[in-house]
């Protein structure tokens, strides 16, 4: 099979999973066996056979893109055709995010966990300055341009009949912070991490990265913006996750081009900074 179906296949496969929370609780058993932290192999750029790919033919999924107060979301955020619908309220997330957190639900119900709900999801730039305006308290709203909402790949996820500010120390809040890294999810405004981010905590809002980045950053304890900061700095790394092998590849352009793998499977994100991320995986 070559990669153009593979991909095909792969497409079409996301928009079958993103349409029935069915399916994905279907996937679960298979997704959990073997969750483990990711081991490390080496934390510097890998050697690997590459090729030359132009930026213009990069198929960029945004999963790293970091959009915060330095760093405005590009032409508006998400493509929307990758906007699906959670449920019926509403809110809509790029479709990647939206499989990750029907997994995660399912798993916290398994837990124990109360019935968990998405309150909000992709915004556009006029619904953001709309709630930019009427905010009393600006430290939980950022301006328009600068939201992760506009990425489709951040949720507000809370408990439901719990307000964002009675979250804080619930059962459910600290499920959702010690295991969403399994599903490729971050959170992303810890405290801890205040004096990065430049947001306060919100123990509510997650941002799909996917994997083996969540693993790595929960494993070592980073924000998005000290990931994004390790990959410039050391080039990228290889870990071993869920039984797959990753190379994870940082790329800064160079007259228009990157490296990509030549005999591995891989997608690419930008990282909204200059630089792309190329994480590649063993074919098996
Ligand atoms: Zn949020």
């Amino acid at each position: 099979m070559n990669r153009r179906s593979i991909r095909k296949r792969r497409r079409s496969r996301r928009r079958n999973f993103a349409r029935g929370l069915t399916v994905a609780a279907v996937c679960l058993v298979v997704f959990t066996v073997g969750m483990a932290a990711p081991r490390e192999v080496s934390a510097k750029a890998p050697d690997m056979s590459a090729r030359a790919m132009d930026t213009a033919d990069i198929k960029d999924t945004h999963h790293l893109e970091l959009v915060n107060g330095n760093n405005p979301v590009v032409g508006g955020g998400v493509d929307t055709r990758r906007l699906a619908a959670v449920g019926e309220g509403g809110v809509m997330l790029h479709e990647d995010a939206l499989l990750a957190i029907s997994r995660l639900f399912v798993a916290a119900e398994k837990a124990g966990i109360g019935s968990l709900y998405v309150l909000s999801g992709h915004r556009d730039e006029s619904k953001q300055a709309q709630l930019y305006e009427t905010a009393a308290d600006k430290s939980f709203v950022q301006p328009p341009g600068h939201s992760e909402h506009h990425t489709g790949l951040a949720a507000d996820i809370l408990p439901v009949g719990v307000g964002m500010h009675e979250m804080d120390g619930t059962p459910e809040a600290v499920w959702l912070a010690e295991n969403a890294w399994r599903y490729g999810l971050i959170l992303r405004y810890a405290e801890s991490k205040r004096d990065i981010t430049k947001i306060a905590y919100e123990p509510w809002h997650f941002r799909y990265v996917g994997q083996p980045h969540a693993a790595y950053m929960h494993e070592n304890g980073l924000c998005l913006e000290e990931y994004i900061e390790f990959l410039q700095d050391v080039g990228g790394y290889k870990a071993e996750f869920h039984g797959k092998s990753y190379t994870v590849l940082y790329e800064r352009p160079k007259n228009g081009v990157i490296k990509v793998p030549e005999s591995k499977d891989y997608t690419i994100s930008g990282n909204n900074m200059g630089g792309y991320i190329v994480t590649a995986w063993e074919r098996n």
